[in-house]
């Protein structure tokens, strides 16, 4: 995983990357059966080494502290350490853990508790969600926005960088698929489709265009690729994308990505669903940062084998803010409060709530399955 002293620059001053979605954690990982930290190991992952601190709080000393405080300040939870971390469950590391487990809505005790851990484990983006140690995912309420219902808790990266507001016609160009089997035919209908969720919402087009000369770039790469966040094999960090006006989107080459079907149903418990992470990142290079909505589309975290490709009232009432409403935009369904059957927006394509509520089913299925 990247190293602190290499990442964060770039992450102040490109501000940001992100990826993946997901949904389903939240509430299904606060009530974690006692042996699930056994179970995630199934799914080896970058951070499959967590599990064996779970239980470790402030005080004590135990080896892998130091991964997790790589961890927490990649994501902008500590700051970086120019001599390296020590193992030490530190004063530093036991806030870093409070404000992190508030962030995604976890009891805030402190401590590697069960359900911290899985949380930490799962798959996600890779742009931080604390930048310049200001942004926090809107806990705190800092959504502007105060016409919808409900709490807003989306976020912008520092200075709320977007694309002018005068260039309503956006190009995107798939540049580097060298790394990945998915055929172009393929890779060019789903990140249109990631496209349209967003245009759909908004007055913003997004065209296809041929060249490196577009004002988005979509590339697969693997490793270390330039940029000081290299990636880290199947999940862990799936992809990152930077704010606006950069245009960068890269995704891990080495994820088992799905890009037609059921996710659901893939042969691989680590598969990931390439559309789902696909509208999340786009929605960092519009300018949005992490929500702290487990709804959204913009919350950091997405389970393997789910899609989650609709876009929440969180998301809509973010970007809208940035710039402006489509007037033929239907809205999103209502927010289910005992499930979490979003429906698709307006003009989204057809498979929206049933396949999430699979898709959410078939995650929790997971924890108790595996
Ligand atoms: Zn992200
Ligand atoms: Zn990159």
């Amino acid at each position: 995983m990247a190293s602190t002293t290499t990442t964060s620059p770039l992450l102040l001053l490109l501000a940001a990357m992100a990826v993946a979605t997901l949904v389903v954690a939240p509430a299904s990982s606060v009530d974690l059966p006692s042996g699930f930290s056994s179970i995630t190991s199934k799914i080896p992952n970058p951070w499959s080494a967590f599990q064996d601190l779970t239980g470790c709080h402030f005080g004590e000393q135990q080896q892998g502290l130091a991964k997790v405080k790589d961890y927490l300040s990649h994501f902008g939870y500590l700051p970086e350490s120019s001599s390296g971390f020590n193992d030490l469950f530190d004063a530093d590391l036991e806030e870093a853990i409070k404000v992190y487990q508030r962030n995604f809505g976890l009891d805030v005790t402190g401590a590697m508790d069960a359900s911290t851990v899985a949380q930490m484990m799962a798959p996600r983006c890779g742009v931080a969600d604390v930048i310049n140690g200001t942004s926090t995912m809107g806990s705190g309420g800092s959504g502007s926005s105060s016409h919808l219902h409900g709490r807003n808790l989306f976020t912008y990266f520092p200075g709320s960088p977007s694309w002018p507001r005068s260039k309503k016609r956006l190009t995107y160009a798939i540049t580097q698929t060298s790394l990945t089997s998915i055929d172009r035919a393929t890779l060019s209908q789903v990140f249109a489709r990631a496209f349209a969720r967003w245009s759909a919402a908004t007055t913003l087009n997004f065209t296809e265009a041929a060249d490196d000369d577009a004002d988005i770039t979509i590339a697969f790469y693997a490793g270390d690729h330039g940029d000081g966040e290299a990636f880290d094999g199947p999940l862990g960090t799936l992809a990152h994308a930077f704010s606006p006006t950069d245009g960068r989107f890269h995704l891990d080459a080495a994820e088992a990505w799905v890009a037609t079907g059921d996710v659901s149903r893939a042969s691989s418990d680590a598969a990931v669903d390439l559309e789902s992470v696909a509208v999340h990142e786009i929605g960092h290079l519009l300018g949005l940062g992490h929500s702290g909505e487990p709804s959204a589309i913009m919350y950091p975290t997405i389970t393997s084998r789910t899609r989650k490709v609709d876009l929440a009232e969180d998301d809509v009432a973010g970007i809208q803010n940035l710039y402006g409403g489509n007037p033929n935009f239907k809205g999103v369904a209502p927010p289910a409060t005992s499930s979490r059957d979003m429906d698709s927006a307006a003009g989204a394509s057809s498979r929206p709530w049933t396949a999430l509520v699979g898709a959410v089913a078939v995650a929790a299925g997971l924890v108790v399955a595996l």
